[in-house]
């Protein structure tokens, strides 16, 4: 079929939450390369929004793939499974947590913390579900996740919003002093605020959030579904510099490799609040999924983490020089290891450079307020980054 063929069929069918689409359908890919129905190749900066962190046509993880779908795809949490046990054991050692709940997607994984918050506080005998977000946080689109997500026009048209929900400034220490009391079941935020705009937290921030939880008794939930999975450079942001002690760390995006998989990871004491029954998912924690996620787990080891570390490194230095070159343009540049954001100056519009930068060659995101977003797969290159740099200078004069 060609594009337009498939548009006509979108546009018929498609409820029309994604509007108009950007106007490529991909047909394949290799590497950090994608082609699209006219055989045109891109050079890929968004992996499918943080998601495809080995590339395409991954030699390994489509062998993997091929091998456990011929031998079995799915049975159901009935019963026992080897790649679902594997996957724990490994995700529980390198998160340093105890007990893992699979999901299908980063909301569900969400969700799962939001009902294990809830429901530890309701064995504690805590009547109301006082919850701490972020304002311009992002935390998925089911009902729970989107009273957490702290925009309003996200849940303005769903309210009421599923419990009570606080926003709080990110990097507003009053604000959360104020919005943290014994009444308060947990606090949920993303270490950098990746749809919102990647908005890293400052350190003093995160480190009053830790205390005001321990002195209050609150949890503290760590949405990693962008930042895990090795995007920052660690295998998760809270392992970066001092480290941070969350209670509940949900996964998703890059997990499965692009097979669908989210994770919530909590401590023993908490996860115990659990008992049989309190939550379940038909194909949550699949055999496919799951052994998906351990070979690409496997690959985010330490020379990879190197190796996203010296690549963001790399990249953000030369989105700052780019800054300091176009000062008219460039507003900010901001992330860490391989997701970075560029915010522009108004007199660039971020989702027009977008569509040039596709007609170009390039895939980057956008979020937030005018900001480029980049979470290339993590076989970028040096040269990749090179080119997609010219290109954005020569549109950026
Ligand atoms: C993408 C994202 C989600 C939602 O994940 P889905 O798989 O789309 O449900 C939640 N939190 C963060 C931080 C995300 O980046």
């Amino acid at each position: 079929m060609d594009l337009k063929q498939i548009k006509q069929l979108d546009q018929q069918y498609y409820m029309p939450v994604f509007g108009e689409r950007l106007p490529v359908c991909f047909t394949h890919g290799e590497g950090a390369t994608l082609f699209d129905t006219d055989g045109k190749k891109y050079t890929d900066f968004l992996a499918g929004i943080a998601v495809n962190a080995l590339g395409y046509s991954d030699e390994g993880f489509i062998k993997t793939v091929q091998a456990q779908a011929a031998q079995l795809i799915h049975t159901s949490n009935y019963f026992y499974n080897e790649p679902q046990a594997l996957l724990a054991e490994a995700l529980c050692k390198k998160s340093g947590m105890d007990r893992v709940f699979f999901a299908n997607s980063g909301a569900e994984a969400n969700e799962c913390a939001i009902k294990l918050a809830k429901m530890r506080a309701y064995k504690k005998g805590m009547k109301t579900a006082n919850f701490v977000a972020l304002k311009n946080s992002f935390h998925g689109r089911t009902l729970a996740t989107l009273s957490a997500t702290g925009q309003d026009k996200f849940h303005q048209p769903f309210e009421p919003c599923t419990y009570n929900w606080t926003y709080v400034a990110a990097n507003d220490q009053s604000g959360m002093k104020d919005a943290i009391n014994a009444d308060t079941c947990a606090v949920m935020i993303e270490l950098i605020q990746g749809e919102g705009g990647v908005h890293p937290l400052d350190a003093e921030f995160i480190d009053l959030i830790e205390d005001l939880c321990n002195k209050n008794d609150a949890l503290l939930i760590v949405d990693e579904i962008q930042t895990g999975m090795g995007r920052t450079g660690k295998f998760l942001g809270c392992q970066q510099a001092e480290g941070v002690h969350a209670d509940i760390i949900t996964m998703a995006k890059a997990l499965g490799g692009g097979i669908p998989i989210g994770a919530c990871l909590a401590k023993e004491k908490v996860a115990s609040a659990f008992s049989p029954g309190d939550h379940g998912s038909t194909f949550g924690g699949g055999q496919l999924a799951c052994a998906a996620a351990l070979y690409t787990v496997k690959r985010i080891d330490d020379k990879m983490l190197y190796h996203i570390t010296d690549l963001g490194n790399y990249f953000k230095t030369v989105l700052v020089a780019l800054k300091d070159r176009l000062p008219h343009a460039v507003a900010d540049v901001r992330g860490l290891g391989l997701m970075l954001g560029l915010e522009l100056t108004e007199s660039f519009s971020a989702t027009k450079i977008r569509s040039t930068l596709l007609e170009e060659g390039f895939i980057v995101g956008t979020a937030g307020a005018n900001t480029l977003r980049f979470v290339p797969p993590y076989i970028i290159t040096k040269p990749d980054i090179d080119e997609l740099v010219f290109a954005l200078v020569k549109l950026l004069q």
